[in-house]
């Protein structure tokens, strides 16, 4: 069996690691990775050494069944050798050090192919289109295809969407940057502040890396909310077991009154969140399938976002610099909405609604910065490959287009028919409308060795 892996980030890599691991000299992989080394993707390819991982080191092992597999080659390298393990597990280290790990289980994924005689090979493609047959799948790059029996798409994380009241004339402008994982700013005028839309994980990383390229500019960050992110506290404590008295499917009113009541009891005693977030975290892609199409709509309007805001917090030390920032007023974190933006000489102008003066201004930028996230909603992202998948009905979007609709046990792609497609699978952040939770190193390391499984079996 031929198996094609698009995209060769943390779940590409770990799919071809487990299906070498379970299969024999009948199986070939080959792997289609447009623009990053093997493992990292955009997580974990950062422009900056200073950018941290949002989760502590002991829960970032790359498998679900050797918890400690990260930390123990933490240990051994040189910057780590003397450090007391306990610490090293609580540890928030850099994402580029995370990448370094992918890289080393890249080679020893080459290294088992090699010895269990499993034709895998990468190649450094974009691929932009598929052509099903009846028995096989041809997959197609620019100027390359090549027929295999079964496709994976990890294709992971898209560019953010381009916001819709830019204009045509302010995207094409080399003042907005629509890639916030990889841009470079030339000369800018100091005087002016940089604008950033969005203010979650992506503005901090973006502030972290302005700095370090010693732009000193104001910088204005803006989102509907303007949620301030919250650090990790680091709490030791563990909730008793709420989750088993609630019922199996518990509806999304039971659920957030369930919650509530947690929440106002650990208030009562001091301590944040974080213990309630880490009691809920096993049970969110349960909770999200059962809910029904118009609480899943519910959800994403009244608590995505606080969900988001509690789950989603950043390092102390990170946490400190941005806070630095705030107080010394370069950083102005703004709850509002950009009302248009159009080029001008040396700079962006951009109107914006402020909601805490509950008027609209207008401002000239350096630059403009979209950190809004990655767009989830196939029609809106740059991807040929999956735009051309879902107009030839291969796949198709989830209700709320999150991501593509799929079987949950078998990682078959669903199509357009409503028929589950066995030689198309997908992973990841595609599944975010199946899981919700579906991003994390802690989801994707058990849906690639489930997903490995799940296709040799087949
Ligand atoms: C900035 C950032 C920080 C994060 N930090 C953490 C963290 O600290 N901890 C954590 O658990 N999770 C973190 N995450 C979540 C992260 O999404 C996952 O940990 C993981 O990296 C996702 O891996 P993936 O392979 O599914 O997707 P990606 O890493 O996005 O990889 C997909 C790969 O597919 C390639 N590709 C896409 N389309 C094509 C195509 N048509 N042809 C060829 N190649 C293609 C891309 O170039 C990319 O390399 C972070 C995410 C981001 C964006």
């Amino acid at each position: 069996m031929h198996v094609a892996i698009i995209g060769n980030g943390f779940s590409g890599l770990m799919v071809a690691r487990h299906l070498i691991d379970l299969g024999d000299t009948s199986l070939s992989i080959s792997i289609f990775e447009k623009q990053h080394q093997p493992g990292r993707g955009i997580a974990y390819s950062p422009q900056s050494e200073q950018v941290l991982l949002n989760v502590v080191a002991a829960k970032m092992s790359a498998f679900p069944d050797k918890p400690t597999h990260f930390v123990e080659w933490l240990s051994k390298q040189t910057q780590f050798l003397n450090d007391d393990i306990e610490l090293l597990k609580n540890s928030f280290v850099s994402r580029s050090i995370y990448g370094k790990y992918l890289n080393k289980l890249w080679i020893e994924t080459l290294e088992l192919a090699f010895s269990k005689k499993i034709y895998l090979e990468l190649f450094q493609l974009e691929i932009t289109d598929l052509i099903s047959f009846e028995t096989n799948i041809c997959i197609q790059s620019f100027n390359n295809e090549f027929k295999v029996d079964k496709v994976i798409l990890a294709t992971g994380n898209q560019l953010p969407g381009n916001p819709k009241e830019l204009t045509e004339d302010s995207m094409l402008s080399n003042r907005y940057f629509q890639n916030p994982w990889n841009y470079k700013l030339d000369s800018i005028d100091t005087q002016k502040p940089i604008f950033i839309i969005g203010n979650g994980l992506t503005m901090v990383d973006t502030v972290i890396q302005l700095r370090e390229q010693n732009r000193s500019n104001k910088i204005i960050s803006l989102s509907p909310h303007g949620f301030h992110i919250l650090p990790h506290r680091n709490f030791s404590y563990t909730l008793p077991d709420w989750v088993s008295e609630l019922s199996q499917q518990p509806t999304l009113l039971e659920l957030v009154s369930a919650i509530n009541k947690q929440l106002k009891s650990l208030h009562k005693h001091g301590i944040s969140a974080e213990p309630l977030i880490d009691s809920i975290r096993p049970h969110t892609q349960r909770f999200w399938r059962g809910f029904s199409y118009s609480e899943k709509v519910r959800f994403m309007r009244h608590f995505r976002h606080l969900w988001g805001l509690a789950r989603h917090r950043l390092p102390f030390v990170t946490y400190d610099i941005i806070q630095k920032e705030r107080i010394n007023g370069s950083l102005s974190i703004k709850s509002g909405k950009v009302i248009s933006a159009k080029p001008v000489e040396n700079g962006i102008e951009i109107s914006y609604r402020d909601n805490s003066i509950k008027q609209n201004k207008t401002i000239v930028a350096a630059a403009l910065i979209n950190c809004t996230g990655p767009e989830s909603d196939i029609t809106k992202t740059n991807s040929s490959l999956l735009q051309n998948c879902l107009e030839k009905g291969y796949i198709q979007q989830d209700e709320l287009k999150l991501g593509i609709s799929a079987n949950i046990n078998t990682f078959e792609t669903i199509n357009a028919a409503g028929k589950e497609n066995w030689k198309v699978f997908a992973i990841g952040s595609l599944l975010r409308g199946e899981l919700w939770e579906s991003t994390a190193v802690n989801e994707l390391r058990i849906q690639a060795k489930n997903l490995a499984a799940a296709i040799l079996i087949n």
